[in-house]
C-alpha cells in the first residue's frame, strides 16, 4: 500500500510485459479523501491525479493548483452536458466521454476557449444498464464522430462489471483500440491494474492503494 509500493508494481508489471519503463502512466484516484491524505502524496511528488465528480474536484484542485506546479487532473467519472464548460476548464483529461451530446458540447466550447482536455471515450464493455459508456457495438461509429468534430481523442477507457474476470474487458477494449487506431487505454484499478498493463493499459486509475479506503460515512 501506499505511492511507492505501488510505483514498485507498476515498474515490475511494465518489465513483466516487455513494455518500456514509464510507459504507463499512474492516475491517483483522491475522489473522496481527506486533503491531507492528498497533501502527502502531492508531497512525495506525484503530479497526476483523478475525480468523479466535477462539483467536488471544483472544491479542491484550484487550491491545490495554486499550491503545486505541473499537475494534471483528470475527470474519470460521469459528465453532464450542463458541466461540460466547467469541466474543461478544472480537467486536463476527460475519460468518461460517452455520447454525441457531450462530444458536440466539448467540440463548441473548444472552439470557443482556444483549448481542449485530452479525451478517452468510455465504453461500457460489460454492456451493464447501470453503466455509462458507448457499447462496444456503437465504439467505432462514435471514434469517427468524435474526429469528424476534430476531438483529441487519445483513448478508450472502461470499468469491468464487479462479477467479471477483468482481463476479458481489458483485452475486448485493447481490440476495440487497436481497430480504431487509437493507442490510450485506461483501464486498471487497485485490484487489477497489473492485469491491466500486461494487456497495454496507458493509464490505471488507482484510488484505494495508494490512499487508503475511502471513507464514505
Ligand atoms: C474510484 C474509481 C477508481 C479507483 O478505484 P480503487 O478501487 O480505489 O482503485 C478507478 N476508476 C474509476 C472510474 C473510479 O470511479
Amino acid at each position: 500500500m501506499g505511492l511507492t509500493d505501488i510505483q514498485d508494481r507498476i515498474a515490475k508489471a511494465e518489465k513483466d510485459a516487455d513494455r518500456a519503463p514509464g510507459s504507463v502512466q499512474l492516475i491517483a484516484v483522491s475522489k473522496v479523501q481527506p486533503n491531507d491524505r492528498v497533501e502527502a502524496v502531492l508531497d512525495l511528488g506525484h503530479r497526476i491525479y483523478g475525480e468523479n465528480k466535477v462539483q467536488e474536484a471544483a472544491g479542491k484542485w484550484p487550491d491545490f493548483r495554486a499550491r503545486y506546479d505541473r499537475l494534471s487532473v483528470h475527470l474519470i467519472g460521469p459528465l453532464q452536458s450542463n458541466k461540460t464548460r466547467q469541466a474543461m476548464g478544472l480537467f486536463d483529461a476527460i475519460h468518461s466521454v460517452d455520447r454525441p451530446k457531450i462530444a458536440k458540447a466539448i467540440a463548441r466550447i473548444a472552439q470557443e476557449e482556444g483549448h481542449c482536455p485530452e479525451l478517452f471515450i468510455q465504453v461500457n464493455t460489460g454492456e451493464e444498464d447501470q453503466k455509462a459508456g458507448v457499447l462496444p457495438a456503437d465504439t467505432d461509429a462514435f471514434v469517427a464522430e468524435c474526429r469528424d468534430l476534430d476531438l483529441p481523442v487519445r483513448g478508450l477507457m472502461c470499468i469491468p462489471p464487479v462479477d467479471e474476470t477483468p482481463s476479458l474487458h481489458f483485452a475486448l477494449l485493447a481490440k476495440l483500440a487497436a481497430r480504431n487506431g487509437l493507442d490510450g487505454l485506461s483501464m486498471g484499478m487497485s485490484a487489477d491494474f497489473e492485469e491491466a498493463i500486461a494487456l497495454g493499459a496507458t493509464h490505471i486509475r488507482v484510488g484505494s492503494a495508494i490512499f487508503g479506503e475511502r471513507d464514505y460515512g
